[in-house]
This record gives structure tokens, C-alpha cells and sequence, in this order.
């Protein structure tokens, strides 16, 4: 295999411990729940805590797809915990969070492929907390009932990772696909043009620029209002290795061009993920 590549200088941060006095470990853990703030050891923490922002990911911690550049586990999932909203929403509030994403595995195994649950973890916060409340959601196989299933429960922003390029979709996603991800944030902005789309890539698995661009465009073509361009890291030897360390230069040229094309908001940079500086997207508000 590839010898592992030493980390650029601007990469070597180091990982904070949990930042915030009111967020702790302690009560997600109690209540049962996962943050991908914690589970994926997120350099972002002390920041995103510190905003009153974090990331809680439903429908269990197996997922049904093999995508090779993610660190959750592949299996057969749980059953769905009928009670996680409420135990999500109590978290919310117990924690005096402002923006509130849920994310969740892909659950192929599902109908509806969780959409009901999305529904029903949006109405929970919303009942509990003033939060402004951001759904990253699979692809559901690209069924529109479902997307309009999370949709009518109104959370502000709708957020749909492509990950990265379409000639790089099966060797980085393997079993979805770029035209059903750009379809799923299509739907989303004619079903529902008041909310805000979103979507997001990973930088650093080989994409050209030119292909870059060419995704960049797509997603404006079906309307995206948000973006976040970040750089992949390796979770373990086994996943996907990284073949370009983007400087952080050229990630602010690159949210620079992306901005001319017309995107609301843009998040670009080595430590950006999907939820990063969310709340300040967030609070672009509603389309007219
Ligand atoms: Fe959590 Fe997302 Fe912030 Fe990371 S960027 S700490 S996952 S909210
Ligand atoms: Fe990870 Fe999502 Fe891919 Fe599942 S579908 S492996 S959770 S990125």
C-alpha cells in the first residue's frame, strides 16, 4: 500500500478537548445519543460547541452503505428508536443549542428510508428550543415522497453532501450516485423553494479543478444556496488515501470562484466540514 504521507504544517492542530461548560459528553451519553462532534473527534469542537451548534446523528450507528472514505461502522442496523426524538430534543435544550444539525447512516433497509424519523426529530426540537435546525440527510434512493416527508416538518436548511466530482462518485461513494444526489437537492428546492439547500465536498481524492468547477455548477444549475469545500483526511490506513493536501491559500481562492458563481453562502477551507459555521448560514434565512 501507499506509504502514509506526513501531514502539512497547517493540518497539525491540535484536537481540543471538549471546549464549552455547558456541553458535556456526559449528557449526550446519557441520553443516549451520538455526535458526530465526538464520534468523529471533530477539530472543529470547541469552536461549533462554543457558537451553541453541534451535529447529532439518528438512526443508529451502522449504515447500510460502504463508502470509502467514512469511518461508521457497515452492518445490518437496529431497529429505529421510536423515542430518540424526544431524547434528542431533550438534549437540545438541556445544552442551550442555537443550530441544531441532524444527520444520520443511510438506512436502505427502511421504507421510507428514515424520513419519518427526520420528520419527527425536526418537530421534537422545534418544540423544545428556538433552535434553527439543519438536516443532512442520505439520498434516500432519490424518492421525492421521502424528501417531502423531512420537508414538511420546515427545517430551515436541507443539506445533501455530493462529496466530491461525478467521475469519482463510485471509487469515493460507491453505492450512490452524483445524478441521484443533484435529483434529491433538485426536488428540494422545487418542492420547496422558501428552504435553503445546501451541499458539500471533500477536497484531496484526485478531483481536477476543472472537475470541481463542473460539480460546482451542476449544483448551482438545481439551485444550491450553501456550500462547503473542506479537505479530506484519512479516518484509517484502510479507507481512501489522500492524494492533495490543499494549501489554505487555495481554499480561499477556491470559495472565492465559488461565491462568483452564485452560492448564498460559502465555507472553504482545510478544516471545514458540512456543519461547520452552520448557524451563520442558517441565519441567511429563508428564500423569497
Ligand atoms: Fe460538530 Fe460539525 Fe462543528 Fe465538527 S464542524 S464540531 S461535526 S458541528
Ligand atoms: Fe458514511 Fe453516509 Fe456513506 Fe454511510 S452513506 S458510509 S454514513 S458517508
Amino acid at each position: 500500500s501507499a506509504p502514509r504521507r506526513r501531514l502539512p504544517d497547517w493540518l497539525k492542530r491540535p484536537i481540543p478537548e471538549a471546549g464549552g461548560t455547558y456541553f458535556t459528553k456526559d449528557l449526550v451519553g446519557e441520553l443516549g445519543l451520538e455526535t458526530i462532534c465526538e464520534s468523529a473527534r471533530c477539530p472543529n469542537r470547541s469552536e461549533c460547541w462554543t457558537r451553541r451548534t453541534a451535529t447529532f446523528m439518528v438512526l443508529g450507528e451502522v449504515c447500510t452503505r460502504p463508502c470509502g472514505f467514512c469511518a461508521v461502522p457497515r452492518g445490518r442496523p437496529e431497529p429505529v428508536a421510536l423515542d430518540e426524538p424526544d431524547r434528542l430534543a431533550e438534549a437540545c435544550a438541556r445544552l442551550g443549542l442555537k443550530h441544531v444539525v441532524i444527520t444520520s447512516v443511510t438506512r436502505d433497509d427502511l421504507p421510507d428510508g428514515g424520513a419519518d424519523h427526520f420528520r419527527r426529530c425536526i418537530l421534537a426540537v422545534r418544540e423544545r428550543t428556538g433552535a434553527t435546525i439543519e438536516v443532512l440527510v442520505p439520498d434516500f434512493d432519490g424518492r421525492t415522497d421521502s424528501i417531502d416527508i423531512v420537508l414538511s416538518a420546515n427545517p430551515e436548511v436541507f443539506n445533501h453532501n455530493l462529496e466530491t466530482v461525478a467521475r469519482l462518485q463510485q471509487h469515493v461513494r460507491r453505492k450512490s450516485q452524483y445524478a441521484v444526489s443533484l435529483k434529491v437537492l433538485d426536488h428540494a428546492r422545487r418542492s420547496r423553494p422558501d428552504v435553503r439547500t445546501k451541499s458539500g465536498l471533500m477536497l484531496g481524492l484526485g478531483e481536477t479543478t476543472e472537475e470541481l468547477f463542473e460539480t460546482l455548477a451542476d449544483l448551482r444549475a438545481v439551485g444550491c444556496d450553501f456550500l462547503t469545500l473542506g479537505q479530506y483526511l484519512q479516518p484509517s490506513p484502510r479507507h481512501l488515501p489522500v492524494l492533495r493536501y490543499l494549501p489554505p491559500a487555495e481554499f480561499d481562492e477556491l470559495g472565492r470562484l465559488a461565491r462568483t458563481l452564485g452560492f448564498a453562502e460559502v465555507a472553504s477551507g482545510p478544516f471545514v466540514r458540512s456543519s461547520y459555521h452552520a448557524d451563520e448560514m442558517a441565519k441567511m434565512g429563508a428564500r423569497v
